[in-house]
Order: structure tokens, then C-alpha cells, then sequence
């Protein structure tokens, strides 16, 4: 769990899977499992990424619009919670998309 959270391989937990901010490792450099497994490995992480970015937009519309926020001020601030968000969501969604696809399927 905790590896997941640093970006570690799933399996020794200790090899990143990011080598820069939006390019991922074919393989773990540390025990070598493959991350993508195959052509469109990734796509439903796709999906997950689109979750997790909705558990946080929601919620924070929401909220700016119950506190009476017009649409530019809701518009601009979620713009600008988005491109920090991007990076963020991008990581995290492959990395859950991996651990959970090891837990099911470990080789
Ligand atoms: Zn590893």
C-alpha cells in the first residue's frame, strides 16, 4: 500500500515506475516485472483516472457553488486545481490500475 503511494513496483516495492514526469518504466529496474504487460495495458487506467479526478472535482463544485461562487470563479478554480491535478491523477491512476491488476494476476 505504502509503495503504491511512492510510485514503487508492485512486486519488491523498491523500483520506480516513473523514470520522468509523464513517461513510465517498461520494467522495474530493480526486479525486473514488466508494468505493461501489453499494447493498451493502460487504457482502462484511463477509467480509473477519470474517477479518482471526479471523487475531487465533484465535491469541490459543489462546495464553491453552495457558497455562492459565481461560474468564472468555479471555472477558474477548477482550472487551475486541474493542472495540478493532472500530474497527480496520471500517476496515481496507473499505479492503481498495476497494483490491483498484480494482486489479481501476480504474473
Ligand atoms: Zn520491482
Amino acid at each position: 500500500m505504502f509503495s503504491m503511494l511512492r510510485l514503487k513496483c508492485p512486486r519488491c516495492g523498491e523500483g520506480g515506475l516513473y523514470e520522468k514526469i509523464f513517461t513510465m518504466r517498461k520494467t522495474c529496474p530493480v526486479c525486473g516485472l514488466v508494468y505493461e504487460r501489453e499494447e493498451g495495458y493502460f487504457t482502462g487506467a484511463m477509467v480509473v483516472g477519470n474517477m479518482i479526478s471526479g471523487i475531487i472535482i465533484a465535491p469541490l463544485t459543489l462546495f464553491l457553488f453552495a457558497n455562492g461562487a459565481s461560474i468564472m470563479q468555479i471555472l477558474l478554480t477548477l482550472s487551475i486545481v486541474g493542472l495540478f491535478l493532472l500530474p497527480l491523477v496520471f500517476w496515481y491512476a496507473r499505479a492503481l490500475w498495476l497494483y490491483v491488476d498484480f494482486i489479481f494476476n501476480p504474473e
